[in-house]
């Protein structure tokens, strides 16, 4: 989508501090960080949100998720991590593109605000 900020970022039109980028996804540290580690992990594909995922996401999301497993182990997160996906309004997704953020390396607290 051609307006839409994280399609430009994983096509490359908007610059960003990459941290892992296949044919499927891009991950790349947030701009305004919430710990010490906090990057996104996106689809290049543009979804909307959580919201409209279906059973053939599968593979996709099964990808997501071993690709933050792998990542979190490189950059040394033992103390384990947090991956969060914002989901309209009242999720507080401010960017309207499928996006899983990860935290790690301080305590987070439960539950969120
Ligand atoms: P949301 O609020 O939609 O769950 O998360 C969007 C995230 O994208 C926010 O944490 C915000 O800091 C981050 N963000 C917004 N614009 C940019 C940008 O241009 N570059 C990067 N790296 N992160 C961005
Ligand atoms: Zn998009």
């Amino acid at each position: 989508m051609a307006d839409c900020l994280f399609c430009n970022i994983a096509a490359g039109k908007v610059p960003s501090n990459k941290l892992y980028e296949d044919d499927q996804l891009l991950a790349f540290y947030d701009l305004n960080p919430q710990a010490p580690v906090h990057f996104l992990v996106i689809p290049k594909k543009h979804i909307d949100s959580a919201a409209v995922l279906t059973e053939e996401d599968a593979p996709l999301l099964g990808h997501v998720f071993a690709t933050i497993a792998k990542l979190c182990k490189e950059l040394g997160c033992d103390g384990g991590y947090r991956v969060v996906t914002n989901v309209g309004e009242d999720g507080g997704q401010s960017v309207k593109h499928l996006h899983f953020h990860v935290l790690a390396k301080r305590s987070l607290a439960w539950p969120p605000g």
